[in-house]
């Protein structure tokens, strides 16, 4: 039963844990965006892997990929020697991705995680510019490593990281003061202020719209103006794409719309394809400073994760994608500002864009009352924000359409229930 399959977590796993306290069932099988728990329950997937699931669970187009290669014994684990399937990603990348977007990258693979791909950008940064400090943002999230979490502004995740790391300074992100404050104009003369007390950073290291920290959206003139603040002032400018590159927010990468042309770009999550751990860092050849063996990690490179992403780079080859996440997100936006003003008590406003939009609640525990009212109506919803105020609609890119209605309809069970 239930109650028993939790017990193994709760006296096993490790306090770490958070999932399995929200989400109180044992999953089993996935396909695209519904997954089903041991006893056959059905849920849609809101959450997506915090992104990692972009192309949905178990994409048939991928999976049929993973298959061929395994069972014609394709190099699985290889570190970076050179293998047909990382070549075929690297021309890909190149010729799907870059090409068609005019950018010119060199292709770095880190390590699994995201978090690795910032901490390599942070590396990389330090390195080209001889210089140590790094720009960072109010509500910013980079990972768990001390270098990331050095970067990142949340300070429950910072607790346990006892003293910090050294060498970030914090900046208040687009509107942390509302509409009427330029931050990037109070940036640009803190830095240029000798009084400050702010060291020429090495970077300016940014979310172009904050996924962990309450779905915070930098607007296009802020994102030019800060890089143009870098480019005078020899700053890298780094993304953070992690979690909203490969499609989230509607384009491939995020900061397409701003037009602006990041030094490195961090990528990782839905890169894999298939949920399958990998990341890349993507660095203007210029800044490509390292000595070889400068930055290596036993997992870098990981060839299931590049034949998927193989498969995964073809979505990006037509429009089709693009219309399906535009019109899901139409669908999901005009969804959520119904709710907003149906329930104007508890809702103060609708963010995100794309496939990433959620609800701000005016008493922050109420999102996550609402992830566990959806639950039981079979819809998996995370809450973010520093407060955990905002509930997160993320599903997957591909979710079908009658799928993403009916997991709406589900949420709107769950706030009437919660609000009428
Ligand atoms: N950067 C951003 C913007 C993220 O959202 C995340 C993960 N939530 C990370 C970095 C860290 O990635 P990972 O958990 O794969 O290390």
């Amino acid at each position: 039963n239930r109650q028993a399959d939790m017990d193994v977590f709760n006296r096993l796993e490790s306090e770490v844990r958070s999932y399995c306290r929200s989400f109180q069932t044992v999953f089993t099988i996935a396909n695209n965006a519904r997954i089903w728990d041991k006893s056959g329950k059905e849920y849609i997937d809101f959450f997506a892997g915090a992104g990692a699931l972009n192309y949905g669970h178990n994409n048939r187009r991928i999976r049929a990929k993973l298959i061929e290669y395994l069972q014609a014994d394709g190099v699985t684990h290889s570190l970076d020697m050179a293998t047909e399937a990382k070549e075929t990603f690297l021309t890909r990348f190149k010729s799907f991705i870059l090409e068609p977007r005019k950018l010119d990258y060199k292709v770095m693979f880190p390590g699994p995680t995201g978090t690795n791909s910032v901490e390599s950008a942070l590396k990389i940064a330090r390195k080209a510019t001889g210089r140590t400090n790094v720009i960072c943002f109010t509500n910013a999230f980079h990972g768990m490593s001390l270098g990331s979490l050095a970067a990142t502004g949340n300070a429950f995740k910072r607790k346990g990281a006892g003293v910090m790391l050294g060498g970030t300074t914090f900046m208040p992100y687009d509107r942390y003061f509302g509409p009427q404050i330029d931050t990037a104009a109070m940036m640009e003369k803190m830095l240029d202020d000798p009084g400050s007390g702010i060291d020429l950073p090495a970077a300016v290291l940014l979310e172009t719209l904050q996924g962990e920290g309450g779905l915070n959206e930098a607007s296009t003139e802020w994102l030019r103006r800060v890089e143009c603040i870098c480019r005078d002032r020899g700053i890298l400018l780094i993304v953070d794409d992690v979690q909203m590159g490969c499609g989230r927010t509607g384009t491939f990468f995020s900061f397409e719309e701003a037009g602006i042309n990041p030094d490195v770009v961090c990528l990782s999550k839905s890169i894999g394809g298939y949920g399958l751990p990998m990341a890349l860092t993507l660095i203007k050849p210029a800044f490509d400073v390292w000595q070889p063996g400068e930055h290596n990690g036993t997992f870098r490179g990981n060839n299931l994760g590049f034949v998927a992403a193989n498969e995964a780079l073809d979505y990006w080859r037509t429009p089709e994608l693009e219309l399906a996440i535009a019109s899901n997100a139409r669908l999901m936006f005009g969804f959520l500002h119904r709710m907003a003003s149906a329930y104007p008590q508890a809702i103060e406003e609708v963010r995100g864009k794309g496939m990433i939009q959620g609800l701000v609640f005016r008493e922050p525990a109420n999102a996550a009352r609402l992830s566990k009212a959806a639950f039981k109506q079979g819809v998996i919803l995370e809450t973010s924000g520093p407060k955990d105020e905002v509930a997160k609609f993320m599903p997957p890119l591909t979710i079908e359409e009658n799928v993403l209605k009916l997991g709406l309809a589900k949420i709107e069970s769950a706030l009437r229930e919660l609000f009428d």
